[in-house]
């Protein structure tokens, strides 16, 4: 027998959990979300959890400072310690970059956002072990910083189910039932679930799912990773966020004494990539280079002690933006996907707008014209992202 619901949220990512979340929240309906494994499973259990706004794209602009807000006060409603750590963030580029780092700026400081540029000795202050190179510059954003995303994802769970959200995990949606071009339901290895609305937060998992609807998105899954280090006996405690783009790498502190290392893009490979079976650790030939890198921006630190790593997996779109729309050809159908390593910045704008949609049938918070699925089609797509900066990757 089939179970019944009215808005149906598939995935139980950040995005996903936000989405339950604030479609319950405005009571519109009986809200079910459908996760296979476990909440986080996807790439939100992997994140670095960096929070930051820097970002040339109004509305990408926009959606970071709605998840700055969020997690800085997430804590309140949910009675908890707090999630958010305000580190702050060094942001570095080559000077090369100096004119798309100078526009930035100026609509970051249009928009109210604390930053500004500093110079290698005010680097050092902020961070002592920190070294800046005579063709590199740097900007302080006083506001960001990072998040547990475990803690995260069980706040975004416990908001959700506290609106009334219907959360499931070990339920896997294995094919959209669709009657003349709408959706009425799912299939699920419980059985079918009769629904008016599909939110699809799949993470890597999308493609898959779209495929037999001839429906595809214009989004490619990725293999990243991450390194975590020990400082040594004399290399200070924690400190900022520092988003280094002239090496291509982000660094924030883990735990009192640790750092976490990674890429600030996900590499390309020429295989698609299997969500269920991929490499999730660290590949030994990467970490040495990120030693160096390491080592290279914190020469205090290279005597850090080399903790392994992980692999994890991201989902990018050709402009590094998400799709935030109803798809095309699946009526009902709602796709939430390609946030690549912004995710969790950008999950509590996400879930609203989704709720928006939804809901009210359009968006209504945020112009979600930069973001429509067919933009790719439409020449838009090879518009670079807000963030122009050229990067190493991996
Ligand atoms: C190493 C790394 C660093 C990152 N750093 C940052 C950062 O600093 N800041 C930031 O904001 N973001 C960051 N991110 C990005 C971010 O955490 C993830 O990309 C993001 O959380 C993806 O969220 P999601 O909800 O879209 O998808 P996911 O977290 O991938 O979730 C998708 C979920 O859907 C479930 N699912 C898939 N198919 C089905 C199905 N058919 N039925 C039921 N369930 C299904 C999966 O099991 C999974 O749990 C990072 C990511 C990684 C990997």
């Amino acid at each position: 027998m089939s179970q019944a619901c009215d808005i149906l949220v598939v995935g139980g990512g950040a995005v996903g959990l936000s989405a339950a979340s604030r479609l319950a929240r405005r009571r519109a309906g009986r809200v079910v979300l459908l996760e296979k494994s476990f909440f986080g499973a996807g790439g939100s259990g992997k994140s670095a959890g960096l929070l930051f706004q820097h970002d040339g794209v109004p509305v990408a602009a926009a959606m970071a400072r709605g998840g700055l807000r969020f997690y800085a006060h997430l804590h309140e409603s949910l009675g908890s310690p707090p999630v958010f750590t305000r580190a702050g963030m060094v942001l570095i580029v080559r000077e090369s970059d100096r004119a798309a780092l100078d526009a930035n700026l100026a609509a970051q400081r249009e928009a109210g956002v604390d930053v500004r540029p500093i110079g290698g000795q005010e680097l050092t202050e902020i961070d002592a072990n920190a070294r800046l190179a005579e063709d590199e510059l740097a900007v302080f954003e006083a506001d960001a910083g990072c998040v547990d995303p475990v803690q995260v994802l069980t706040g975004l769970a416990e908001s959700a189910r506290r609106h009334g959200a219907d959360l499931r995990q070990g339920v896997e949606v294995q094919g959209l039932d669709v009657e003349k071009g709408k959706v009425v339901g799912v299939q699920t290895n419980e059985g079918p679930y009769t629904c008016g609305a599909v939110v699809l937060a799949t993470g890597p998992w999308t493609p898959r799912l779209l495929k037999p609807y001839k429906t595809a998105l214009a989004v490619e899954v990725r293999r990243t990773q991450a390194a975590f280090f020990r400082r040594p006996i004399d290399g200070g405690r924690r400190t900022v966020v520092t988003i280094d783009f002239a090496q291509g790498l982000y660094f924030r502190p883990a735990s009192a004494d640790g750092l976490q290392v990674g890429p600030l893009s996900a590499a390309e490979t020429k295989e698609p990539i299997n969500p269920d079976e991929y490499n999730e650790a660290a590949d030994g030939d990467w970490l040495p280079g990120v030693r160096q890198r390491l080592s290279r921006r914190f020469p205090g630190l290279h005597r850090s002690y080399g903790r392994g790593g992980y692999g994890a997996l991201q989902v990018v779109t050709p402009d590094g933006l998400p799709i935030l729309d109803r798809l095309p050809g699946l009526d009902g159908v709602y796709g939430a996907v390609g946030f690549a390593g912004r995710s969790i910045l950008m999950a509590p704008a996400a879930g609203e707008v989704v709720a928006e949609l939804v809901i009210d049938g359009k968006a209504a918070t945020l112009d979600l014209t930069p973001l429509r699925a067919a933009r790719f089609g439409e020449g838009d797509g090879a518009k670079n992202n807000g963030l122009p900066y050229g990067t190493i990757a991996n």
